[in-house]
């Protein structure tokens, strides 16, 4: 990471125009698939974002399964033409990665001791991107498992702060997370804040750190907002259709 590239104008704009502490344009609908046990559809800023539950179900093979709780299986995928380079279509470490991280932090929220040798598939398809996918797919995964009907203790939700050009700012763009100092994606459940997910490329001090944490936790109130209006908006179609 460098930050020699100018990111933010003497104004003290971004490059797309937002302040430090703005969010980029966020858009969600639950249930879109028909034949997924819960969906969701997410547009954040650029990032377009895809995600079917399908569960709890008998996990198998046998082995696999976990006689005391459900095991949670988080799948990251991006399409090869997520990206303005044609990417290679299947699994890499990155998504290896970072589907293992969105499984432990789904973990973390989900009732699994109530779904015995079950799993709980979670597919994350990733359309456009641009920058921020894991929260954006964490995000709309949240938003899946409610559609599904999971028992869950919260709706888990994640953005990134980070640092450009010295300055601690919220929801990093392309070009501030490939040419900004820092990047530190966090998830919480926001009902009693615990932290599901963190992660931090670059550097940043222990004052910056604690701002950017800070920052990013009040994001994810923000974020969490659009998250139960996307649900209620489900809902309430629903409740009308069935009371006409
Ligand atoms: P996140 O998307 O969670 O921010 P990264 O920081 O690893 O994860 O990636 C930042 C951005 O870099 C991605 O959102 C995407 O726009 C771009 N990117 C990631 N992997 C590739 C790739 N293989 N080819 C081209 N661009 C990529």
């Amino acid at each position: 990471m460098k930050s020699d590239i100018e990111l933010i104008t003497s104004e003290g704009k971004r490059l797309d125009g937002r302040g430090p502490e703005d969010i980029r344009k966020i858009k969600i609908e639950a249930g879109v698939l028909h034949r997924a046990d819960g969906s969701c559809y997410l547009e954040w800023g650029g990032n377009k974002v895809l995600v079917a539950v399908y569960g709890p179900r008998e996990a198998v093979p046998r082995h696999t399964q976990n006689p005391l709780r459900a095991i949670v299986q988080a799948r990251y995928n991006m399409a090869a033409f997520s990206v303005e380079d044609r990417k290679r279509p299947g699994p890499d470490r990155r998504s290896v990665e970072i589907s293992k991280v969105i499984s432990e932090a789904l973990e973390k929220v989900i009732l699994t001791e109530q779904f015995p040798r079950a799993t709980v598939n979670v597919n994350i398809e990733v359309l456009d991107a641009e920058a921020g996918t894991r929260c954006a797919g964490l995000t709309a995964a949240g938003v899946a498992l409610i559609d599904a009907g999971i028992p869950m203790r919260d709706i888990p939700v994640a953005i990134a702060a980070g640092k450009i050009n010295g300055q601690v700012v919220l929801d990093l763009g392309k070009e501030e997370d490939n040419f900004g100092d820092a990047d530190l994606p966090v998830a919480i459940s926001p009902r009693t804040g615990e932290v599901l997910l963190l992660q931090m490329d670059g550097h940043l001090t222990v004052d910056e750190f604690n701002q950017a944490f800070d920052l990013a936790v009040k994001g994810c109130h923000a974020v969490s907002e659009i998250q139960k209006k996307a649900v209620m908006h489900k809902y309430q179609a629903i409740a009308a259709e069935v009371q006409e």
